[in-house]
């Protein structure tokens, strides 16, 4: 078997085990470059790819690389540019491993241990509800309007059932109380592998009874809560007007209480302002500890930007991030809205997002008039450029260099930058042939051109100075 046949048995190995998204994501265009000594060298497209591979799925690569060669103790990971080119004969299309399509199935079985747990005490008739690995109380951004509610999440996860109980969360939406909620119950199951931590939101607790009860099986919807040890429930405020629902709570509430177990709750309103509840259950989520949640001021906007480009595997000019910070000032969710917007833009169109294409996002998905931070009259004074020698005049004049130097053939280290950029901004923008541009830039060949796009383009997914100089080249184009 050559490298290439052994990754791909090794790849059809892994496939099942891994979601199909992130099999596609990360995956796609990989190989084998080295087998020997008892490793084996992965080859990858980008750093990125490295990085992520490495930390997420090294374990579950030489468990499937075993299966096949027990002598490899180890693997490695190296970066291969040339594999993202297209037609590359090493790397693997993913997209031709078997059975990728059906795999919904056999990764819910691998991944989702939660809710093996989190099913674990329940009646088979009444399911659980999932909760999100991604809602951590790691990577939830911490500034002073959310500071309390953090760190009461943070005490009630290291000791549950302790003496914030209840703990009641409230606050406008978007805001995060879901993630905190979730973080709590993740965060117990990983401190406390054995307890039953049980998440639901109001809304399907009400569905739940009014099923349970129609269909008789009451007892057993009261069963499932007698082991739970943890019990979190989302947006309380539904309950309002739910008369027999309420009831209900009220008893599973008291029985977990009083058995010292650990409750959460969330609502959009303090205990006080939860009309048409009933009063004896306003009181008891009183009881413990009771925080609210305020919208997060521009620092911590800006920092949860940050966080969340990092989870997305973005750089972004960090310009880019205070005019969104500046505009959404409102919820995180709304924030989050518009930098996956700007996220899925960049990777549809391979494209570095400028101020101007950021600001007409704001502006389509918050329908705002006027964008703080952004003036459009520069933009409308900027060069309308039309021809390729339009781009190398402007990108000329960036680096100071002739538009001789970004023509000509001289390989010197100045003019290779402005050169490669050039060729991808004429590419990419006015969407010229290589051929076209090669044929302008001195008669070269149009593979030399290719490359040179694809260097940059990959150049632009890790390196911010390169990120920061083409946004403000594009800038002085007008885009
Ligand atoms: P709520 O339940 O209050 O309506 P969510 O918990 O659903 O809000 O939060 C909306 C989105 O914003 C989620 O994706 C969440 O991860 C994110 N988010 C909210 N606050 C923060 C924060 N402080 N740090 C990181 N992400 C946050
Ligand atoms: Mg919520």
């Amino acid at each position: 078997m050559d490298k290439k046949d052994f990754w791909i048995s090794v790849l059809n190995r892994l496939q099942p085990t891994i979601k199909k998204a992130h099999f596609l994501t990360w995956f796609q265009n990989t190989t084998i470059v080295e087998k020997k000594n008892g490793t084996v060298t992965v080859g990858v497209p980008t750093t990125f790819a490295q990085n992520w591979i490495s930390a997420k799925y090294d374990v579950k690569i030489l468990q499937s690389v075993q299966e096949l060669d027990s002598s490899i103790t180890k693997i490695a990971y190296e970066v291969v540019g040339k594999l993202s080119d297209e037609g590359n004969h090493d790397a693997v299309d993913v997209r031709t491993i078997s059975s990728v399509e059906d795999d919904q199935k056999k990764v819910r079985k691998v991944r989702d241990l939660n809710e093996v747990i989190v099913a674990r005490g329940s009646s088979t008739r009444v399911s659980s509800q999932m909760m999100n690995d991604r809602y951590k109380l790691g990577n939830f951004v911490v500034g002073l309007d959310n500071r309390l509610p953090h760190a009461a999440c943070q005490a009630v996860s290291s000791i549950p059932g302790g003496i914030y109980n209840p703990l009641y969360i409230y606050g406008s939406v978007g805001l995060g109380k879901t993630h905190l909620l979730q973080a709590v119950g993740n965060e117990i199951l990983k401190k406390y592998p054995d307890k039953i931590v049980k998440y639901i939101t109001a809304e399907r607790f009400v569905t739940e009874i009014v099923e349970a009860i129609s269909k008789r099986y009451m007892k057993s919807f009261k069963e499932q809560y007698r082991n739970v040890d943890c019990f979190l429930i989302d947006d309380v405020q539904f309950f309002a007007r739910k008369d027999s629902s309420q009831q209900e709570f009220f008893y599973t509430f008291n029985e977990l209480y009083d058995g010292n177990k650990q409750i959460v709750l969330t609502s959009d309103r303090a205990p006080s302002e939860l009309q048409e509840l009933d009063e004896r259950l306003k009181s008891r989520f009183g009881m413990g500890m009771v925080v609210e949640i305020l919208p997060p001021d521009f620092e911590t906007r800006l920092a949860i930007l940050g966080q969340k480009c990092a989870e997305y595997e973005m750089i972004v000019d960090p310009e880019i991030l205070y005019l969104i910070a500046n505009n959404l000032t409102g919820s995180v969710r709304g924030l989050e809205g518009v930098l996956k917007q700007v996220s899925a833009d960049c990777r549809l169109f391979d494209k570095v997002p400028t101020i101007r294409s950021v600001a007409e996002i704001i502006k389509r998905t918050n329908r705002a008039q006027k964008i703080i931070g952004y003036d459009s009259d520069l933009d409308e004074k900027a060069k309308i450029v039309k021809s390729a020698m339009d781009v190398i005049q402007i990108v000329a004049s960036y680096y100071n260099v002739t538009v001789e130097d970004v023509i000509g053939k001289d390989r010197h280290g100045d003019v290779m930058l402005p050169r490669q950029v050039s060729m991808y901004l004429i590419k990419n923008e006015l969407g010229e042939s290589y051929e076209k541009i090669g044929e302008g830039f001195g008669g070269r060949n149009h593979t030399t051109v290719m490359h040179a796009c694809n260097k940059t383009a990959k150049e632009l997914r890790t390196n911010l100075r390169l990120v920061k100089t083409v946004n403000a080249i594009k800038r002085d184009m007008g885009l």
